[in-house]
């Protein structure tokens, strides 16, 4: 049996080291969205998977390649870490107080783009792996990474890529790539990710702009055209009009709504922190807002854009319009079909000249609550954090994971070195050490338990 306490002390032992590492994959621009740095940092992370005996492979996709690896442990019990290598673009620059792909540690936290957002959910893995080879020297279970570089812009070759390949990623559960501790340290288990459907609106209604004094009366406005096709989509109590849309939606169970129950109310946070007048329904907070949250599929105009914005007046009819809009989705919703029923619809109310163009999507989808692997991962917290993890039946947001739970078929769980003022996705990303520590604990219990279970 392992022994655990002698894990924590040479994790204790191993920050600076795991922490210079991290910084040195988070030197490594990675920005898929403007293919930089991909090729120099998947070479990076197989660098330092093989570093640790692993055998690795950067295998291709239609985009960015996979890093896979493998490495056999005292069981065959195979646990599965998803992660991902790309980051999300660091503009705008002025914000970040240290250079975005310069880490820096000040007030016990790294600074860096990706140092949370998934960087330092690889390292916690890797640092969690080195101390329980330094302890055992093996592995309590045996581990695959499958390290993707296309997260930040939907993983879009992912799924043909799982489906390709679903000898070698075989495996008996899935650890995802991030997790976060609430406000009060308290680590929550997400069990399961919205979908989302990205789609453009766009149209056309004459081969040019034309003074509106002239076209005003007699042509058709594509801002207006946009604007009343938009109109149909949503009620203003928030119902989305498009039949069908709701069909395939299951309402959350007594136990889904126990568990948010116990969930800390986040509506004063919000209000504060967004300066809002109100929540939309009538929400005031609680249970309610809480289901409403996760449990409701949404339809949200991400942008718009037509005509002139610029300073002053332009009498102008614009000939062109579009806008971006981004449907969330919750099981058993399927992207691809809600494709097709916004067509119908459009067709329908009589906007057949709007195209649609196909942006993104992801299937949602949900590990079982009372899955074995799911509730040791939860009780593997104690631990390290004083408390099992708070369960969300669901995240609010979305990622690849339909592909690793109804394909590969493995339960996947959440847990990590996030925490509420992470900064992913925006500038001054950072990662609070001591949720690192916590992080690389919690992870090699996991693979301890797992191995053991
Ligand atoms: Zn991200």
């Amino acid at each position: 049996m392992t022994d655990i306490k002698a894990v924590d002390a040479v994790i204790e032992e191993r920050t600076d080291q795991n922490l210079e590492e991290l910084a040195r994959l988070c030197a490594q621009p990675s920005i898929a969205a403007q293919g930089l740095g991909m090729e120099p940092c998947a070479e990076l992370v197989k660098e330092m998977l093989e570093a640790r005996g692993f055998k690795v492979q950067i295998l291709p996709t239609r985009g960015f390649p996979v890093v896979y690896a493998e490495r056999g442990g005292r069981t065959d019990k195979t646990l599965l870490f998803y992660n991902h290598y790309d980051v999300q673009p660091p503009e705008p620059l002025e914000l970040w107080e240290t250079p975005p792909f310069e880490p820096t540690i000040r007030s016990g936290k790294m600074y860096a783009r990706g140092v949370s957002d998934d960087k330092g959910h690889i390292l916690c893995r890797l640092a969690a792996i080195d101390a329980l080879m330094a302890v055992d020297g093996e592995l309590p279970c045996s581990i695959k990474f499958i390290i993707e570089g296309e997260e930040e812009i939907g993983s879009v070759n992912l799924t043909p890529f799982i489906k390709d390949h679903t000898d070698l990623l075989k495996a008996d559960a899935c650890l995802w790539e991030f997790g976060y501790v609430n406000k009060d340290g308290v680590p929550i288990q997400y069990a399961g990710l919205r979908g989302i459907c990205y789609v453009e609106l766009s149209l056309r209604t004459a081969s040019r702009d034309v003074h509106s004094g002239t076209g005003g009366s007699i042509f058709p406005n594509a801002a207006w055209r946009l604007t009343w096709a938009l109109n149909t989509l949503k009620t203003p109590e928030e119902h989305i009009r498009i039949p069908g849309f709701y069909d395939k939606v299951v309402p959350p169970t007594e136990r889904d709504l126990q568990l948010l129950e116990q969930l800390p109310d986040p509506s004063d946070e919000y209000m504060e922190r967004y300066d809002l007048q109100g929540f939309i329904k009538g929400i005031e907070g609680g249970l309610e807002l809480k289901r409403e949250a996760i449990f409701t599929p949404t339809c949200t105009i991400c942008g718009l854009t037509s005509g002139y914005q610029g300073p002053g007046s332009k009498t102008v009819l614009p000939a062109e319009a579009s806008a971006k809009v981004d449907f969330r989705l919750i099981p058993n919703q399927d992207p691809q079909e809600v494709i097709l029923l916004l067509r119908d619809h459009l067709d329908m109310e009589g906007y057949s000249d709007i195209e649609i163009t196909f942006l993104g999507g992801e299937a949602p989808a949900r590990t079982d609550l009372d899955d074995p692997f799911l509730q040791m991962v939860v009780e593997s917290a104690r631990e390290v954090y004083g408390v099992p993890m708070l369960i969300q039946p669901m995240s609010g947001g979305s990622g690849p994971n339909h592909a690793f739970i109804h394909i590969l078929k493995v339960p996947v769980a959440t847990a990590g070195v996030g925490y509420p003022d992470s900064r992913a996705h925006a500038p001054n990303e950072n990662l609070v050490i001591d949720n690192f520590v916590a992080g690389v604990r919690h992870t090699a219990r996991i693979m301890v338990n797992f191995g053991a279970g």
